[in-house]
């Protein structure tokens, strides 16, 4: 029975144990899994950013490659050959940023925008180049400067599709949350920005290089790039969130203001003011580009600043986003294992020993001292607990010797340590219900002779130790199996067992002649001397006939004359 709820606390303990760990799985695997997702999120964000980047500075290198194309096709013959040169140079730079930015695109998942370059921009590249170069080969004499802006038209071609191809990197960009998406933009608008400045002067520079009247469409172009650029100027204002406006951001905007929108386009505005007013161009053709291109740089290097801060931005995101995810993944194992090992250590070390103990006690009340001590030898873990149990074993057992002296006690006679009449009635009650161990019961009742006498003349403490000797004559007389009670005063009964009438009458001699010859030398009774009478019978119907039988033998025997026995 108590095996049986053991096992159950154990299943119950393996269930709770099963449910425990469960709730930790049910718990954690959704947080390994959404902090999984963003730091594959914020890796995305940040290959995105790089490959943004990547595309971002190829644009403005396309944008850029209009300066020394200006510069070679209105140079003079003497500075031709280097123009032509640095122009050279900087086409195998862009082809090698391209390159680049194309294997760069495959490796990151933007395969489109790479097939994009390769199918839109690098043709429209090679046509602007193609016009450029062929304006460039013309002879000085057949040049004019339609020409002229036709093939710096061709190279803004070129541009919109690099631009193209930022677009639509931000469009189909899986980085969707508001914080990278500004970046984005800005970034976008900043690559738009850096173009339109350059347009504000190259769709002016093709009259300016031929000091002829500006054209009303090239005019009309120009101010629509004017007007484009102050727009996307207050973009950038709008888009970006106050708490990215760093002091470097801020300085480097303002320097965009100065140096671009007022100085650079105020310089644009003046050779239009020239040409309205048909006036002689202030600057040659070269020397707008020269004076023009230094402005740009403030706008390229606003940029590259808003691409850095996002890529700092990005790669701290995806380094947050690891480590979170790290921890996750350790807080979880470790509270997992933390449950796991608590869980077999609480049952092996905590519960198992407690049913041990639990037994144990129970086996303890039960007095199975074998198996306690079985228990106690084996006993793991709460030492405590079965040092209390090693008290309580020993409190029993105390418990247990003063029991069997309180019976001892209540059962014998305090004066001879013999049975007293209260052992003598359970025993009768034992015979009453064994009629045939009745039969054969020998029952001696034994009286000191005269033992007022005694009392009288010695008193009543020599009384009690004649009491006490005749009790031990007795002792030795009986077999351990045979029952000596004090029946009155100075009455005693024998009850043996299996005995008949030769036996009996022997026995009881015997304890007279004993007493009869032992010199009771007590104190200061030199010569006290007693004598005990006997009556013996065997058997009867009943306890009250046996007692009836021999103590009527006892009577006679003191009828005799005393120190006799009569049967
Ligand atoms: P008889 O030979 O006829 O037996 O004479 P007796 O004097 O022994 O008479 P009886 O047996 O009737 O007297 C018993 C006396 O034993 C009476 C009482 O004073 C004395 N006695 C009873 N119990 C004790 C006891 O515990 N100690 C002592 N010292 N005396 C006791
Ligand atoms: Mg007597």
């Amino acid at each position: 029975m108590a095996r049986l709820r053991a096992e159950n606390i154990s299943q119950r303990l393996l269930g709770a144990m099963l449910v425990i760990v469960l709730s930790l799985l049910f718990i954690s695997v959704p947080l390994i899994f959404k902090s999984h997702q963003n730091y594959q999120h914020a890796q995305l964000s940040l290959t995105e950013i790089q490959s943004l980047r990547a595309v971002a500075e190829l644009s403005n290198k396309i944008s850029r490659e209009r300066a020394p194309s200006n510069k070679v096709m209105s140079s003079t013959p003497e500075d031709y050959a280097q123009n032509l040169q640095e122009l050279v140079e900087y086409r195998r730079g862009v082809d090698q940023h391209i390159q680049s930015t194309i294997l760069r695109l495959k490796e990151t998942g933007f395969s489109t925008e790479a097939i994009e370059i390769v199918t839109q921009l690098q043709p429209q590249l090679q046509q602007g180049r193609e016009a450029v170069d062929s304006y460039a080969a013309l002879p000085r004499s057949q040049r004019n400067m339609e020409q002229l802006d036709a093939a710096i038209l061709q190279m803004f071609s070129a541009w919109d599709a690099s631009h193209n191809v930022l677009k639509n990197m931000v469009i189909h960009s899986q980085n969707l949350d508001e914080h990278t998406s500004n970046y984005y933009t800005l970034i976008l608008i900043l690559a738009d920005l850096r173009d339109q400045a350059g347009r504000v002067a190259s769709n002016v520079i093709a009259p300016v290089t031929f000091k002829q009247k500006m054209p009303d469409t090239n005019l009309a172009r120009s101010l629509q790039t004017q007007h484009q650029a102050h727009y996307l100027w207050d973009l950038v204002n709008t888009v970006l969130p106050e708490q990215d406006k760093t002091a470097e951001f801020m300085q480097l905007h303002d320097k965009v203001r100065t140096d671009f929108l007022e100085q650079g386009i105020s310089t644009v505005q003046h050779l239009i003011q020239d040409s309205l007013s048909s006036r002689p161009y202030g600057l040659s053709g070269t020397e707008l580009t020269k004076k023009i291109v230094d402005k740009f740089s403030s706008v390229v290097n606003l940029q590259t600043y808003i691409l850095d801060y996002s890529l700092q931005v990005a790669e701290r995101e995806k380094l947050q986003a690891q480590r979170q995810f790290f921890l996750t993944l350790f807080v979880t194992t470790v509270s997992l294992f933390a449950a796991l090992f608590t869980m077999i250590y609480a049952r092996r070390r905590v519960f198992e020993p407690l049913i041990q103990a639990r037994e144990t006690i129970l086996n303890l009340s039960q007095g199975s001292k074998l198996e306690i001590a079985e228990t106690l030898q084996h006993g793991s873990g709460v030492d405590s607990l079965f040092t209390a149990i090693r008290k309580l074993e020993s409190m029993l057992q105390q418990r247990d010797a003063l029991e069997f002296q309180l019976k001892n006690i209540a059962n014998s006679d305090a004066l001879t340590g013999v049975a007293n009449r209260l052992a003598l009635e359970s025993y009768i009650r034992h015979l009453e219900n064994q009629p045939k161990k009745l039969e054969k019961l020998g029952l001696i009742v034994i009286d000191i002779d005269d033992f007022k006498q005694v009392n009288d003349q010695y008193g009543h403490m020599i009384g009690d130790k004649v009491i006490q000797m005749v009790a031990n004559i007795l002792k030795a007389h009986v077999r351990s199996t045979d029952l000596i009670v004090r029946y009155g005063g100075d009455e005693f009964l024998v009850l043996l067992e299996q005995m008949n009438d030769v036996e009996a009458l022997s026995i009881a001699d015997q304890i007279r002649r004993d007493v009869d010859k032992t010199n009771m030398q007590v104190g200061l009774a030199p010569d006290l001397h007693v004598s005990v009478s006997a009556g013996y019978a065997i058997g009867g119907a009943s306890w009250l006939e046996l007692f009836h039988k021999a103590d009527q033998s006892l009577f006679k025997a003191k009828a005799k004359g005393k120190n006799a026995v009569q049967g």
